[in-house]
């Protein structure tokens, strides 16, 4: 006998793996340049020079040095310089003791949300949304409710937000630049959630945290400012990975911020670490710990990316698509050509164009491309979308 619920997660197909799995197959049928896969999130750009460097250097250390365990929540170095990083670039008062090292921006989600929840607690997301919150915030205990961004900007929607904010609100996940939108949130929408959150906090006298999910914090375009939530709002964790931004997404590496300003800063780490614990993630991979705490103020260059996107915005405009303005991370949101978003995609396929119709995000009518692939994939890409649109003309 096994868990019902988990052998439904483990056997229900995640869309977007599906549609990669088809596209590797598909590659080795027709030959991997006649197949334009745009389904991933896995960066392609390449990880700054210096984290080979400090691999190279740090691999002939004492091996116990380097791949012995550390403390629980990761060693004290890596916490201590990010916490100066975060300290020197958005002027907060960060200690080590309010770092937990993560195997990336999942676990950090994951041990964040089984840290705060209690049962029967809600959290909110805000819809379209990375599929796995959900999956999360109910492994966690509390319930999922969704908000839809406003229409066609996706931007937040204070007004509903506050209607859903209710005496058993936890919680709301914010992610920007978003995965799947593009959009990055405006400081003034920032500012209006701190103030409704506030304003609820008081009014039913329990806290309400928001947990900034930032693995695309820095790849942004035309120098767009991500505002920094703690220093808007008191009550927040940030989970951050290095996923995306130093292109290192199968190493697993990231970490939970809990702000020294939450009012109750130092019980609600404690609880992470407790989190960390219950489910097993504790010592983050040790080797990564110290490359991230050798590189902490790395950045990738993400021209490529930013090459990417004007030259996928530029061609699909012609073509007559329409999509949102992306301003971070590296995903294009384009309207779907006919009110179902998967029988769209479908249809792509027949082109040999995998995107990932927005269902696979709570929503429909829209689809997700990804376009941290190479140039040329875009540039020999034009002729299928050209033909995809003929079919709707
Ligand atoms: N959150 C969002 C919005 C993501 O897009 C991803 C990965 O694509 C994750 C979390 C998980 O990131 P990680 O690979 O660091 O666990």
């Amino acid at each position: 006998m096994v868990n019902k619920k988990m052998y439904q997660l483990g056997s229900a197909p995640n869309a977007i793996r599906a549609l990669f799995a088809y596209g590797l197959a598909r590659k080795a049928e027709i030959g991997e340049e006649n197949v334009f896969d745009f389904s991933l999130g896995n960066p392609n750009i390449p990880a700054p020079d210096a984290i080979k460097q400090t691999i190279n250097h740090l691999v002939e250390l004492p091996s116990n040095l380097v791949h012995g365990y550390t403390p629980a929540q990761g060693s004290v170095g890596v916490r201590n310089a990010i916490a100066a990083s975060v300290n020197r670039r958005f002027k907060m008062n960060a200690a080590a003791d309010n770092v937990y090292m993560t195997v990336g921006a999942a676990a950090s989600l994951t041990i964040s949300l089984s840290a705060l929840c209690q049962a029967g607690d809600e959290f909110i997301v805000i819809n379209p949304y990375f599929p796995e919150y959900k999956i999360w915030i109910e492994q966690a205990g509390g319930a999922c409710i969704e908000v839809l961004a406003q229409k066609d900007s996706f931007q937040l929607d204070i007004a509903a937000i506050e209607c859903a904010l209710t005496s058993k609100t936890r919680g709301i996940i914010i992610n920007s630049p978003n995965n799947p939108t593009g959009v990055v949130y405006s400081k003034d929408s920032l500012v209006k959630l701190a103030q409704i959150l506030n304003a609820h906090q008081e009014k039913q006298g329990r806290s309400i945290t928001i947990i900034c999910d930032e693995p695309y914090r820095e790849i942004v375009y035309r120098s767009v400012k991500v505002p920094f939530i703690p220093t808007l709002y008191d009550n927040t964790i940030v989970c951050y990975s290095y996923s995306k931004s130093l292109s290192l997404p199968g190493e697993r590496i990231g970490y939970i911020y809990v702000s020294e300003r939450m009012p109750d800063s130092a019980t609600v780490y404690l609880a992470v670490c407790g989190a960390g614990r219950a489910l097993g993630f504790v010592c983050a991979p040790s080797l990564f710990q110290h490359v991230i705490e050798h590189c902490v103020e790395e950045q990738t260059d993400v021209a490529a990316y930013a090459e990417n996107r004007a030259l996928l915005t530029s061609g699909l405009s012609r073509l007559g698509y329409e999509f949102v303005e992306p301003e971070g991370a590296f995903y294009l949101w384009a309207r779907s050509l006919e009110p179902s978003a998967e029988a769209f995609a479908e249809r792509a396929k027949a082109h040999e164009l995998l995107i990932v119709p927005s269902t696979s995000f709570g929503c429909d009518g829209w689809v997700r491309i990804s376009y941290c692939v190479s140039k040329k994939t875009i540039e020999d890409a034009m002729p299928a979308f050209e033909s995809l649109m003929k079919e709707y003309s």
